[in-house]
């Protein structure tokens, strides 16, 4: 529990998966047109399956952001304790958007034994 890759709420870590994939996408492709510059005749095959990963990358990349939206149509909305600003978070657990602190509506998890209650 309370596991999260880069310290951030759920959301913000999805926007920033989508945005990952969508770099590797681009680069790849770029790299893999570059190879015709410096490979010409040998450099076609390797850009058509830099290509092939640059597209599979993008469309992660679009995959991610639309689950991203779909998980947060169902996010619970609720005001930050600790910094008092809107947030959204995914599950029983989640990071603050603004402030990076654990929030959980499970209350067996809270430490003030009622919900929205805070754990740094
Ligand atoms: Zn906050």
């Amino acid at each position: 529990m309370n596991k999260f890759f880069f310290k951030s709420a759920k959301i913000n870590e999805f926007r920033l998966w989508g945005l990952v994939f969508t770099l590797i996408g681009m680069g790849v492709m770029i790299l893999g047109t570059a190879g015709i510059v410096f490979w010409g005749q040998a450099g076609k095959i390797m850009a058509a399956i830099f290509m092939v990963i640059g597209m599979i990358s993008l469309l992660i990349s679009v995959a991610v952001y639309f689950w991203a939206g779909m998980m947060s149509t169902s996010a619970t909305m609720l005001e930050c304790p600790e910094c008092g600003k809107p947030t959204k978070m995914l599950g029983q657990t989640d990071r603050c958007m603004f402030c990076k602190t654990i929030l959980t509506l499970d209350p067996a998890q809270a430490t003030h034994g009622h919900t929205h209650t805070t754990t740094k």
